[in-house]
């Protein structure tokens, strides 16, 4: 079920969960600005997701009530991730969903990162 990209940020949301440790991950990267993890259910050879450590519900939140600060340290991290799993060569593909017609499920702004594969088109028509 998708969330609402504009509601209040939900402090137990499984993310949330994540980055207080109270369950488990399978982490890549972190400092101060960003965790990234292996996606549960991966859809590609290669599914991390990139979470910031601010509490923010999507995309539309992150970019509009972020400071400068977590901004420039989250986008670095999203690509030192990416780097450091050896996919600039290759390339791969970055996806971060809002609201209900992106279909985001998880009210906590993630991006990710696919690769591994060859993924075409943009989008499935
Ligand atoms: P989205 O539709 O963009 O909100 O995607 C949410 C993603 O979070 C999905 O790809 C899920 O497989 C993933 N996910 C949900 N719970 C967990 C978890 N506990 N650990 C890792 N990934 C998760």
């Amino acid at each position: 079920m998708p969330i609402d990209p504009t509601a209040p940020y939900d402090p137990d949301n499984i993310f949330a969960r994540i980055l207080r440790g109270e369950i488990p991950c399978k982490k890549v990267y972190e400092d101060e600005y960003a965790l990234a993890f292996h996606d549960i259910n991966p859809q590609a050879p290669l599914h991390v997701l990139v979470i910031p450590k601010g509490p923010y519900v999507s995309w539309e939140d992150f970019s509009a009530q972020a400071s400068d600060a977590d901004i420039v340290g989250f986008v670095r991290a999203v690509g030192q991730v990416a780097r450091d799993a050896g996919l600039v060569e290759p390339g791969y593909r970055l996806l971060a969903n809002v609201g209900q017609h992106g279909h985001q499920e998880v009210a906590h702004l993630h991006v990710h990162i696919f690769g591994g594969r060859q993924f075409g088109a943009m989008l499935p028509r």
